[in-house]
């Protein structure tokens, strides 16, 4: 076997088990495989081993990948930044975008968004620690970008996204975690559609699973270190 489907099985052990000990019911928790700066080959890979689900940062990396494996009916997640140029392309070829985090990005996917694929899936993304990034909306805003979101035609709200700061010890990634989860909890009281709590990375996915989280998104303990 590759390293790549070696490690989808580790990873997905590791989720079954975690789901199992923090009391979170089976299969609850998705693997979102990000392969930013991997190749069309090692994404084909883990399709091949039952991945359906991909996150890509970079528009125009992500186009090209798209194009490459349309043979296989996999989910494109949009997880990076998004400049105002690039909503477009980003409506017309994602299922789901977790990166939007202002009003003016909201509007324009949901113009923008094909109409013959059904609602584009949207998660707002929460900036929890003000200054590590600049990235994501503030607490304080994300009820209001939700509202929008909930009701603009083209998109449907999923949820919240985070990344928050790095930390190394387990308890301190909890205590984020935590904070996104409350307020989620919040959140989708007031919008039904609200299922999806897009938090935890290769280095912090335990506390995650142990705090809620739905889908973690997961891209150098699949795909190894990425390339400079
Ligand atoms: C790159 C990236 C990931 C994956 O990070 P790893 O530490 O390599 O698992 C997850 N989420 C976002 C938004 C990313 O940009």
């Amino acid at each position: 076997m590759t390293s790549i489907a070696k490690d989808i099985d580790r990873i997905t052990a590791d989720i079954r088990q975690f789901e199992a000990e923090y009391e979170r019911p089976q299969n609850s928790v998705t693997l979102l495989a990000v392969s930013k700066k991997h190749s069309a080959q090692s994404i084909e890979i883990a399709a091949q081993h039952g991945i359906h689900n991909f996150g890509e940062n970079y528009l125009q990396e992500a186009l090209g990948k798209i194009q490459a494996l349309e043979k296989y009916p996999l989910i494109w997640h949009f997880i990076g930044p998004i400049q105002s140029n690039k909503t477009k392309a980003i409506a017309e070829n994602f299922d789901w975008v977790h990166s939007v985090d202002r009003e003016k990005i909201a509007r324009r996917l949901s113009e923008q968004r094909t109409k013959d694929r059904g609602a584009l899936n949207v998660c707002v993304q929460v900036n929890l620690s003000d200054e590590q990034s600049k990235s994501g909306a503030t607490l304080k805003n994300t009820a209001d970008i939700c509202a929008l979101v909930a009701q603009l035609p083209g998109l449907t709200l999923r949820g919240l996204m985070a990344i928050p700061a790095p930390q190394s010890y387990y308890q301190d990634q909890r205590a984020s975690f935590n904070e996104l989860n409350l307020e989620f909890k919040a959140l989708a009281e007031r919008y039904p559609t609200m299922d999806t709590l897009s938090m935890g990375m290769s280095n912090d996915f335990e506390a995650a699973i142990a705090e809620g989280s739905t889908m973690i998104r997961i891209g150098t303990a699949l795909f190894g270190s990425r390339p400079v």
